[in-house]
């Protein structure tokens, strides 16, 4: 019963072939019988608020009524799972970090709170890294969550919880946050579809800053269409979110003039190249086909001497796939590209460190006595709840942000991701979409990377460009290893373009013959 893609569990409830209830008691049951094994979820909802809630949708369901005031319940009582970044009303949002472990959220973010006035069930909080800074959920404060498909290596991250939960049925799609790969790296890791959109069309109100010039809340599901579905419920203006995008434009007109962006989104959008095309509704067209499409594949990303054999090879396999479906296929060079990831991680800990300087126990943090403790006291304390991860990226923020230094790395950082936003413009003139694998290696053991900082940094090599550039990318499960495991191909598009980016990679997905997870 629970291996449904979200469209099929909203057909199969309206056609009476199972309940809400039903379902949501099975997957109960399954997260009872997955978790004491995976750790994917760091709080599940009281199971008889879930079934409860369940039996409203089937309620309202048979009386016909509308479920919620102004939501059509398109979703149906669907469960999904949240990253614990992002905040739920009356839920913890602990961040993955003990410095949040007692904060309880007093309101929804804006996506959550759209999912459930279209009948989402929220069952759960997703593992994750602590403040989303990792790849593997090894730096979550309360344990790693693991890989369904091999419990010895990691699901990727930060959103590792979201997506080993859904890959292994614990929920039928899931909330992740991407500031450099978070969505798409454990997608990759787990054989789940994993999206980035467009910087701007999914309101952060609600998600808790690592670095907020950049990332963005993604879908995790198990097909492409889940994700464009959930797309068309979670994206657009919010007056909560200054940097939405306010206009969706249509798609004959050029790109919005209303976005509040700066200079990177004007030098990564369209400009006289292609035209946007993110109109009302994700879904629509979505099954067109690539015939004509004009396709690059990035050498940098695809093909170097850091890539995995088998990580190759299955590229060259999805571009024959693309071929074979009319899309006309070309290796392509991004010089910018070996500067892309000393750049993340400057922009980045400038920012994390702007962002978290806030625990601090005095206003945000735990409440302390007043005497007997000084100001130092109080910040050393706070500080000395975040783990080493976070510890590091606060110091390097300090230092590469400081007046003496700015000038070296974080303005240097500013002008590669200015760089690299320009040649991605001029390839956006020549290509529809730009492919590469999600990530250079497989899936790796627990340990295996964790006391080589840099090593770990390199894996995001592929990602960390759409969000640089703020162009949408999706990563679509593809094959599997030699030793069974998952491998994700990463497809970008330009600015705004995140309809045609979605019809490409439905096309890649309905050719990659792919197993089960297994149970
Ligand atoms: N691995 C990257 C980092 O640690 C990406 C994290 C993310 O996208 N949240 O910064």
């Amino acid at each position: 019963m629970l291996r449904v893609s979200a469209l099929e569990y909203i057909r199969k409830v309206e056609d009476g072939e199972f309940t809400a209830e039903e379902f949501a008691a099975e997957i109960l049951r399954r997260i009872r019988d997955a978790e004491p094994r995976l750790h994917a979820y760091l709080h599940v909802e009281d199971e008889s608020r879930v079934l409860e809630q369940a039996r409203d949708v089937d309620r309202s369901l048979r009386s016909g009524r509308p479920l919620q005031p102004g939501g059509a319940g398109r979703c149906m009582g669907m469960p999904m799972s949240i990253k614990d970044n992002i905040c739920v009303r009356g839920a913890r949002t602990t961040c993955g970090s003990h410095m949040l472990e007692e904060y309880v959220s007093p309101y929804d973010s804006t996506a959550v709170s759209r999912l459930r006035s279209e009948g989402a069930l929220i069952i759960a909080k997703a593992n994750m890294d602590e403040f989303a800074m990792g790849l593997t959920t090894e730096f979550s404060a309360f344990g790693p969550s693991r890989n369904p498909w091999n419990e010895e290596y990691v699901p990727g991250g930060s959103s590792g919880g979201s997506a080993a939960a859904t890959a292994a049925l614990e929920c039928v799609a899931s909330l992740g946050s991407d500031t450099g790969g978070s969505v798409r790296n454990p997608a990759s890791f787990c054989s789940v579809v994993g999206y980035k959109p467009t910087y701007g069309l999914i309101s952060r109100y609600g998600l808790v800053s690592y670095a907020n010039s950049i990332e963005q809340i993604g879908p995790i599901a198990r097909t492409v269409s889940d994700v464009a579905f959930l797309l068309e419920i979670i994206a657009g203006y919010d007056p909560h979110d200054g940097t939405t995008i306010r206009a969706v434009p249509d798609a004959a007109d050029g790109p919005d003039g209303d976005s509040t962006h700066g200079d990177i989104a004007e030098s990564a959008a369209t400009g006289g190249c292609p035209e946007s095309d993110v109109a009302a509704g994700f879904l629509a067209g979505i099954d067109d086909g690539i015939e004509g499409m004009r396709i690059g594949v990035v050498g940098e990303m695809s093909y170097a001497d850091s890539v995995d054999a088998q990580v190759a090879r299955a590229t060259r396999g999805a571009v024959h796939d693309l071929e074979s479906a009319g899309a006309e296929c070309g290796e392509m060079s991004l010089d910018m590209i070996k500067y892309s990831v000393p750049a993340y991680y400057t922009i980045t800990a400038a920012e994390a460190q702007s962002n978290l300087a806030r625990y601090d126990n005095i206003r945000y943090g735990y409440e302390r006595p007043l005497e007997g403790y000084e100001f130092n006291s109080y910040v050393e304390e706070a500080r000395s709840m975040l783990g080493p991860e976070v510890a590091r990226r606060m110091i390097v923020g300090g230092y590469v942000a400081s007046a003496g230094h700015s000038g070296k790395y974080y303005l240097k950082a500013q002008q590669v991701q200015q760089a690299l936003s320009r040649e991605l413009r001029d390839a956006f003139c020549s290509y529809d979409i730009l492919i590469s694998p999600t990530v250079p290696v497989l899936p790796f053991k627990f340990g295996e990377k964790i006391d080589d900082p840099v090593a770990l940094f390199m894996v995001d090599m592929n990602t960390v460009t759409a969000n640089l550039t703020h162009v949408p990318a999706i990563s679509v499960p593809y094959a599997m290893s030699g030793e069974g495991l998952p491998i994700g191909i990463q497809m970008m598009a330009g600015y705004l373009q995140d309809k045609k980016l979605l019809r490409a990679a439905r096309a890649l997905e309905s050719r990659a013959l792919l197993p089960e997870v297994p149970d």
